[in-house]
């Protein structure tokens, strides 16, 4: 049986592993060697007042300017959430993110892009089985359970007199109150931690890997979040522009520019604070669950943000410095687990069968 398995895995993981080649050479080589040549320039902009400018000013522009050009799009009909909509969009972003993250970047370790084509195949799939299995299943359990009791009540409750831009604020602070509890789940309950370590294997952090995550944390999280959101009936424009502005916050969140956002850092889920999120130091990553606003962190006591200090850019998961890399491994590894923190423990990673779990 093991033998047949193990024939099986080797068999799609040559797959998977000659797409990953395929995806490298034919994708992103170009974007590379485009990105290589800025380097220089890199370099020169070094201690110039330039790139101080660029360092306090990208962050505010990006962040308000998300707000009017969101309103325009869905005004001119654009609120697509299709396949090829949301490659578009990422590759509007990758277009803006990826050079100035060579320009002004935090960790220029952190400019080698080895998982890059892992990172694409897992944003691929993952969207995949976001629009034909997630979706649907949280389309049915909101319409089994939700529009039973009352469909009428989120609309009495949503304060459609608002100024728009604090509407959008409002849904995404009640959007990330679920997700905080879910990811502080995810870190302090072993089982959950399974799933969630696919994210936090990562051992640099750039405008695309906010996308890394095993597609079962999604699942869990349509499930979830469908009953008590489905009561938050903003109007359709709000949730488009509070989706635009997650998003971007998203890039944000795992850029690898180095930027100085002052205040935002105790508002928003900003490079910096979660950078301490991604810390290999597993008491200071278990900090910082905000995914879009960080105030819940603030509300509940895991807001960690040294003053005078920088995080640093060893991230990743120290007890397991085996964690699989590949697509294939990083899909089968919340299986896997079990065998892999014996391992751990036997060379002396983990302390002992005690540990609780690998992030307290
Ligand atoms: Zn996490
Ligand atoms: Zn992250």
């Amino acid at each position: 049986m093991q033998k047949i398995f193990s024939s099986i895995y080797n068999f799609f993981d040559r797959i998977f592993n000659g797409i990953d080649l395929a995806v490298r050479k034919f994708i992103l080589r170009p974007f590379s060697w485009f990105l290589e040549k800025m380097d220089p320039l890199s370099y020169k902009l070094e201690g110039t007042k330039l790139k101080k400018i660029l360092q306090y000013s990208i962050y505010p522009i990006f962040m308000a300017a998300t707000l009017p050009i969101g309103f325009k799009l869905i005004e001119h009909g654009y609120n697509s959430r299709t396949f090829i909509a949301t490659i578009i969009m990422f590759m509007v972003m990758g277009f803006i993110w990826a050079p100035l993250e060579r320009l002004i970047p935090f960790s220029r370790k952190w400019l080698g892009d080895k998982d890059t084509a892992t990172d694409f195949m897992l944003f691929t799939g993952s969207k995949y089985w976001g629009d034909f299995i997630n979706q649907p299943i949280r389309l049915a359990t909101i319409t089994l359970i939700v529009q039973e009791i009352s469909p009428e009540i989120g609309y009495q409750i949503w304060p459609v007199n608002l100024h728009p831009y604090l509407q959008v604020f409002l849904l995404l602070s009640i959007n990330d109150f679920f997700r905080y509890w879910y990811h502080r789940w995810m870190h302090e309950n072993e089982f959950m931690w399974r799933w969630h370590a696919v994210h936090h294997s990562s051992e640099r952090l750039y405008w695309f890997n906010g996308t890394r995550s095993h597609p079962i944390e999604g699942l869990v999280q349509s499930m979830l979040w469908a009953i008590p959101l489905a009561f938050v009936k903003a109007p359709v424009e709000i949730v488009f522009v509070t989706n635009l502005l997650g998003r971007v916050i998203g890039r944000f969140q795992h850029t690898n520019m180095d930027l100085k956002v002052g205040i935002f850092d105790y508002i928003f889920s900003t490079p910096k604070n979660h950078r301490y999120h991604h810390s290999k130091i597993a008491k200071i990553g278990h900090t910082n669950y905000g995914g879009d606003v960080i105030f819940w962190d603030l509300l509940f006591g895991t807001f960690y943000l040294p003053k005078g200090e920088e995080p640093s850019d060893e991230i990743g998961i120290e007890e397991m410095p085996f964690y699989p890399k590949n697509f294939l491994g990083l899909m089968m590894a919340p299986f896997t687990y079990g065998r892999m923190k014996k391992k751990a423990i036997e060379l002396g990673y983990l302390p002992n069968e005690q540990e609780k779990s690998l992030k307290t």
